[in-house]
């Protein structure tokens, strides 16, 4: 199994971190050692003093696919939910400066908390889904797939002509405006429309 994440996706969140839009799309990776599930808590790592959440939608891959045309994109995953790219920002900024990779910031373990999932068949439009993220019952961020510079199909169909996607491979595909840091006592809370389906705790 293998995390695949896309930077850089919504121009609210391109903004605020001073970043350029991109013309084709940003990927980096997780390792599998990163997925943090069934609301486990979340624990502040030593080599930090700057975590910040992304509230993202995650889609889950169903079957093996290379080389995919974006018409087909859609049949390749069948569940869709939320998750947090936890990441460095510390380190991030220090890897961008030097222009060297961000597997460290953006790859450690637990970097993926990932919530329940929904059948995509749920969802009438997936091109208009609603999430947003809590922290401390305050609303932080707020998304629509629809404000997506590059679509679940695009971002399908642009990784595969890369990589092989294999069932039970996550793609996260990328956080709007609003991140920010965490702290040892907070409490995440992530929903896809009404339905709460994340919390993570910071220990
Ligand atoms: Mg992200």
């Amino acid at each position: 199994m293998k995390i695949i994440c896309i930077g850089r996706n919504y121009v609210d969140h391109i903004k605020e971190l001073n970043n350029a839009i991109p013309t084709s799309p940003v990927f980096f990776m997780k390792p599998d050692t990163a997925l943090l599930i069934r609301n486990r808590p979340f624990y502040y790592p030593s080599f930090s003093v700057n975590i910040h959440y992304e509230a993202e939608l995650v889609l889950k891959i169903c079957k093996v696919g290379k080389n995919i045309q974006k018409k087909f994109a859609h049949t390749y995953y069948n569940e869709i939910g939320i998750g947090l790219d936890m990441t460095a920002r510390d380190l991030q900024d220090a890897a961008k400066d030097k222009g060297l990779p961000w597997a460290l910031a953006k790859g450690f373990d637990q970097s993926a908390p990932v919530g329940t999932f929904l059948s995509r068949d749920e969802f009438k439009d997936v091109r208009n889904i609603n999430f947003h993220l809590d922290l401390n019952g305050t609303t932080v961020q707020k998304g629509n797939s629809g404000l997506m510079i590059h679509d679940f199909d695009d971002i399908i169909s642009a990784i595969s002509n890369y990589m092989t996607l294999r069932t039970g491979d996550y793609i996260f595909t990328g956080t709007p405006a609003g991140v920010g840091p965490v702290k040892v006592g907070d409490k995440l809370e992530a929903w896809i429309e009404e339905k709460k389906l994340l919390s993570c705790q910071i220990k």
